[in-house]
């Protein structure tokens, strides 16, 4: 029987990329890619030469059954994102439930995603906290917005930066204007900052600003 590896890849700096999955990189039969350019770049830096299959959201409901029985052929893999921990807001899930009930292990790797950086960063409670990935763009969003409304935890969403000032409007209607965001951008690349205030005061700070990069907002949970 083979073994799944969830691999985490840098999100933004090459540094971040741990002893291990490079090891792993080298190790499995056949390395599992969301993009497969983008992963030769990050396998050209490190020296890796690897078999290299595309699985993406496009594939991955056909892939996962002929994965999952070559990975019981013996063939051992690595699944990759483009960048972060697969299968958190990216391709994952479907192969590592597949495996799961197969009985073929998985082992996922700790390392990059952007969530823990943006919350620790924060400077909100940490000791529990609520992710929810990207809020649906149009069915359910209201709801969802104001069941999060009343969340006690500190809540994690990933955004667009096209979008970004809409979410921070929608924040201060739902969530009341005096409730406490921050806004990281760029985690862990030349331009990382994160931005901090009341929902209202970041729509200033931002709404005249060409919003670039990468976007985390954290939004500290109800008092
Ligand atoms: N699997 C990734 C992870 O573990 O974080 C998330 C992939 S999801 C498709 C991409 C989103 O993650 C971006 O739109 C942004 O919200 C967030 N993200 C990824 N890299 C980031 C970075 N360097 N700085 C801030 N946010 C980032």
């Amino acid at each position: 029987m083979g073994k799944l590896y969830v691999v985490p890849t840098p999100i933004g700096n090459l540094e971040d990329m741990t002893l291990r999955a490079i090891r792993v990189l080298k190790e499995v039969d056949v390395i599992l890619a969301e993009d497969t350019r983008t992963t030769s770049v990050l396998l050209r830096h490190y020296e890796i030469s690897k078999k290299l299959w595309a699985y993406h959201k496009f594939n991955e409901h056909k892939a996962v059954e002929s994965l999952v029985n070559q990975l019981q052929t013996g063939q051992d893999m690595a699944l990759v994102s483009d960048a972060g921990t697969p299968s958190i807001s990216d391709p994952g899930f479907l192969l590592v439930r597949a495996c799961v009930e197969s009985g073929v292990e998985v082992e996922c790797l700790p390392g990059p995603t952007a969530l823990i950086p943006a919350i620790v960063n924060s400077g909100f409670p940490s000791d529990k906290f609520c992710f929810e990935g990207f809020l649906p763009q149009k069915k359910g969003r209201q709801k969802r917005l104001q069941e999060l409304a009343l969340e006690e935890r500190t809540l994690v969403m990933y955004e667009s930066p096209f979008r970004l000032v809409k979410l921070l409007q929608e924040i201060a209607e739902y969530f009341g204007t005096e409730r406490q965001v921050t806004v990281s951008r760029e985690l862990t690349k030349f331009f990382e900052e994160t931005l901090r205030g009341t929902a209202s005061e970041l729509v200033e700070q931002l709404k005249d600003r060409t919003i670039k990069g990468e976007i985390v907002v954290v939004i500290r949970g109800k008092e």
